[in-house]
């Protein structure tokens, strides 16, 4: 990677590979809007048939990239290639890939058929053709026998299915889709995702898709790429983010984590001791550099944290503050010495514990990660 994101699972090297290896591919691609960078030096290649995803926060410029992909924008710097070929020049209509809008833009006023057809009469395909596809694609989708359905009297999983078939019956090289799921409520969006990532299965068609939403990007995706302020901060597999987040943003960003700000005090190898802000000292891991006298943010998963007598490690005391009952991901509010209150998810302790218990909270060093401080 050019751009600085770190990519820890790279694909084999492209020397003994055609061009046409990636789907697609953005070099440094950079844009503009005056003097302002939404996008900056982004790089990615994303294997055919794959479902890829790009998490960051609300304005960070996801959208922007996937209008560039799609042509719609054009990038002030760098180049993007479909299938090996460039398309910086390629009007969008001529570039084989379709994009699924956040609220679908279906044609309410049409039928289903109608809404699938639509694309496949613009390139003038005939009566009979367009009905087989269409027909296929309504079966594909699992939604068959729907062709004279008005839009209107579809539930909200079924316009998104529709949303996809009149995209997927044109065969797209990639499907864009932009945050396809953020209408929906959260029962019908929790569904959606195993529906979506099965539907990229079947089609083995490569899927690009951009969301907020840390978990549907960990569910769905082959790869995740994780945006920040117009630049890629990490790309990499679901578990490789989570295990071995690269900055505190990744750390902070996908999954959950105690975050406890503090300075680096003394350091053994990547062993540092942290002074926390709050008061009190503990014991993390250091993989971005950070040294001491360093402020920095150490970051422990709910499910690092054990609440057993005799673990080795790291160990401060505390007091239960409350549980917090969720069903198999319930946890333990646990308020430490130290002052600062931390989340313990360790279910074989759950259900005995009550408010005020003394507890004492251990974890190995190299499971409590300590990075630079973020500054946004
Ligand atoms: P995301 O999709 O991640 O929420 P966007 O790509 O929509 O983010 O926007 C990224 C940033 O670029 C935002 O600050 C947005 O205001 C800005 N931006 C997007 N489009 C334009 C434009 N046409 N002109 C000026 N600024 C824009
Ligand atoms: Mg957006």
């Amino acid at each position: 990677m050019s751009n600085g994101a770190v990519r820890d699972d790279a694909p084999p090297s492209t020397a003994t590979e055609g061009p046409a290896m990636y789907d697609l591919s953005c070099s440094r691609v950079t844009k503009k809007f005056g003097a302002f960078t939404a996008v900056s030096d982004v790089s990615l290649d994303i294997p055919s048939g794959s479902f890829f995803s790009i998490l960051g926060p609300s304005g960070c410029g996801k959208t922007t990239l996937m209008r560039m992909i799609a042509g719609f924008e054009t990038p002030s710097e760098g180049d993007i290639k479909i299938k090996g070929e460039s398309v910086v020049a390629v009007p969008p209509n001529r570039r084989n890939v379709k994009m699924v809008f956040q609220h679908l833009a279906l044609f309410p006023m049409m039928s289903v058929g109608e809404n699938i057809a639509y694309g496949l009469r613009c390139r003038g395909e005939s009566r009979a053709e367009i009905g087989k596809k269409v027909a296929g694609i309504l079966d594909r989708v699992g939604l068959p026998g729907t062709t004279d359905k008005r839009i209107e009297q579809l539930s909200g999983g079924q316009k998104q299915r529709i949303a996809i078939a009149r995209c997927m019956v044109l065969e797209p090289d990639v499907l864009l889709l932009d945050e396809p799921l953020g209408a929906l409520d959260l029962k019908l969006r929790e569904h959606m995702k195993i529906e979506l990532k099965l539907l990229q299965h079947q089609f083995e068609t490569t899927f690009l898709y951009i969301t907020h939403d840390q978990s549907e990007a960990l569910v769905m995706s082959d790869q995740v790429a994780v945006m920040n302020a117009g630049r890629f901060e990490q790309i990499g597999s679901p578990k490789a983010l989570y295990d071995a987040p690269v900055s505190g943003f990744v750390a902070g960003f996908v999954g959950d984590a105690n975050c406890l700000p503090g300075t680096i005090a003394d350091m053994s190898g990547t062993e540092a001791r942290v002074m926390l802000d709050d008061g009190g000292a503990v014991v993390g891991t250091v993989s971005d550099g950070s040294t001491v006298g360093d402020a920095v943010e150490l970051f422990l998963r709910p499910e690092a944290l054990s609440l057993r007598d005799g673990e080795d490690g790291m160990r401060v005391a505390g007091t239960v503050d409350s549980l917090l009952f969720n069903g198999a991901n319930s946890r333990i509010l646990v308020k430490i010495d130290t002052g600062q209150m931390i989340e313990v998810a360790d279910p074989s302790h759950t259900a005995a514990m009550a408010e005020g218990d003394p507890v004492s909270v251990s974890w190995r060093p190299e499971r409590a990660r300590v990075f630079a401080r973020r500054t946004r």
